[in-house]
């Protein structure tokens, strides 16, 4: 039997009563940990994190807090080795894809930890300025935010473990809120073991950190009004969440990050092999392959002009032909495999139903696995669709709305600039769209006309072809989220992800009583 990972709940390591759930590799497909949250006392749990974590996170100043995120981030540093080790055995990934995971985990703490010590020694923040209630200058109001006192549930998706738990940790733990997070049970163990170093560092007070593992009964119904809830994963789970009494009725606010249907367009006017189009070609091929396509980021429609289709196909068929897939422990693998079996059989529905309205242009199926046996490791060539021409765009419906969670994109011709925006619009607002192209003008319009559809818009044109961050990649200075079938969730973004976890309050009074507010 594999180790019954232990669950952080009550300022104590318990183990769940069940059998747990085994986590596997997904290469080899040996067992590796399992999990359980079976019979957890969660009220217990839920109350010891708002009252005992909660109170003391809420003594410290902003100041006091992002020092023990520079700890965090120094200790998770200090372990970075454990933590790729498990990555690549239960994610499957090779060393670069588990650093995107990984060190977009410790940068995101860290940022968070240098924003925080500007914040001083402030225990609540003033929003905005006074603003005037009478036609006496006396009397006015001063918006305050002041951490909620609840806690923050994090409900997470299983292809950033421990990303995904540190891009919320750290803005609610700078902002004094005590954080639970459920990992999602397929990928728990990197969470789980990110937690247990930091819980046994004691770098936070008791009831600061909690982590429950597996699928525990009655979740969201110990969550209270104060609280808040932070959810990654499909538009099916969101929906559930989203429709549970704890949000529906008693108002916990909820923030919610799902699928999403992301483009590349690369805009008129610019030749094949112009700076702009390999610009595009390099980008579409990078985010098709990294996590082996299992980024909620990653680029699934390719907007080009009609004219450029053969040409766009062709080059981008190239790079992928060059991508090798298999083992991540092998030298020279640049791809290793999706999650699990269920996640290897949903993309490949995904595929066919992509498929059925879309030509092969490229197909995954071609890659022979390197050091790995097809009958046991999840791995998926990279595959390229296309809707061939303008009206099979316009005929094709499925591109636009199903999401198939690996290394598949497809590629949309377009007739002109009106055109590819509303192929574009037909994603229904998603995490993020890159432009390409090398006229600024046109670039910074379109980035306007499609703005409103999309939590960001990352402009690559030839002079930044260098520097940029990647589409697919979420700086903690940026926002995070996107409207619609996104989710209309929104994280990050510098401080404004402390939003979240702050309450929002008028204080109405005469000036001096609000001179007496000011953060001192
Ligand atoms: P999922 O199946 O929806 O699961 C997400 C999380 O919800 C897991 O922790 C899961 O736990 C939990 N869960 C499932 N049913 C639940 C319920 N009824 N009540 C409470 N929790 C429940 O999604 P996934 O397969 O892990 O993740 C892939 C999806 O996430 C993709 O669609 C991707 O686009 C999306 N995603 C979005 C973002 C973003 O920022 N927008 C980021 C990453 C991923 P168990 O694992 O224990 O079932």
């Amino acid at each position: 039997m594999t180790e019954l990972l232990h669950n952080h709940l009550g300022g104590r390591w318990k183990q769940g009563f069940g059998p747990g759930h085994a986590l596997h590799d997904p290469v080899l497909g040996h067992e590796l940990v399992r999990v359980d949250a079976t019979g957890l006392d969660l009220e217990q749990g839920f109350a010891y994190a708002r009252q005992q974590g909660g109170s003391a996170l809420r003594a410290l100043s902003y100041r006091e807090r992002a020092a023990l995120l520079g700890a965090i981030a120094k200790l998770l540093q200090a372990r970075r080795a454990d933590y790729d080790a498990i990555a690549t055995a239960n994610s499957g990934t090779v060393a670069a894809d588990s650093a995107v995971d990984i060190d977009g985990a410790i940068y995101t703490v860290g940022y968070y930890a240098k924003l925080g010590e500007a914040l001083a020694g402030h225990r609540h923040l003033s929003d905005g300025e006074p603003a005037r209630l009478a036609k006496d200058p006396l009397f006015q109001a001063q918006h305050v935010l002041l951490p909620t006192r609840g806690l923050a549930l994090f409900i997470n998706a299983f292809n950033f473990p421990a990303w995904g738990l540190w891009e919320k940790a750290a803005p609610a733990l700078l902002s004094g809120v005590p954080v639970v997070v459920k990992p999602a049970t397929a990928t728990a163990w990197l969470t789980q073991r990110m937690v247990k170093d930091v819980i046994d560092a004691g770098i936070l007070p008791s009831g600061a950190l909690s982590v429950v593992c597996g699928s525990p009964d009655g979740l969201l119904d110990a969550l209270e009004p104060f609280d808040v809830l932070s959810f990654t994963g499909s538009a099916a789970t969101a929906g559930a969440i989203r429709a549970h009494g704890a949000v529906a009725r008693r108002s916990v606010r909820a923030n919610i990050e799902a699928d999403s249907i992301n483009s590349a367009l690369l805009l008129e006017g610019e030749a094949p092999g112009s700076a702009a189009f390999e610009l595009l070609v390099k980008e579409v091929v990078r985010e098709m392959t990294v996590k082996s396509g299992q980024k909620c980021t990653a680029i699934r429609r390719v907007f080009v002009p009609q004219a450029l289709y053969a040409a766009a196909a062709e080059a981008i068929g190239a790079r992928l032909g060059r991508i090798t897939v298999g083992n991540p422990r092998s030298e020279g693998v640049r791809m290793g495999a999706l999650v699990n079996r269920a996640q290897l059989d949903a993309a490949r529905r995904g595929l066919a139903v992509l498929g059925a309205q879309a030509e092969c242009l490229h197909d995954g199926a071609r890659h022979a696995l390197v050091d790995a046996d097809p009958a046991v490791a999840c791995c998926l060539g990279p595959t390229l669709l296309g809707t061939r021409d303008a009206a099979g765009s316009d005929a094709a419906d499925r591109v636009h709305d199903t999401e198939v969670f690996g290394p598949v994109a497809t590629l949309v011709p377009y007739r002109n600039a009106a055109h590819a925006e509303a192929l574009v619009r037909r994603g229904e607002g998603s995490l993020a769209l890159s432009l390409y192209g090398s006229d600024a003008a046109a670039l910074a319009h379109t980035a306007l006309e499609l703005a409103d559809a999309h939590g960001r818009v990352h402009v690559v044109s030839p002079d930044v072809g260098a520097l940029h961050t990647g589409h697919g990649n979420v700086m903690p200075q940026s926002l995070h989220g996107g409207p619609g079938r996104a989710g209309g969730g929104e994280e990050l973004g510098g401080l404004r992800a402390l939003n979240f976890y702050h309450r929002r309050s008028a204080i109405q009074a005469s000036t001096a009583v609000l001179a007496a507010l000011q953060p001192a």
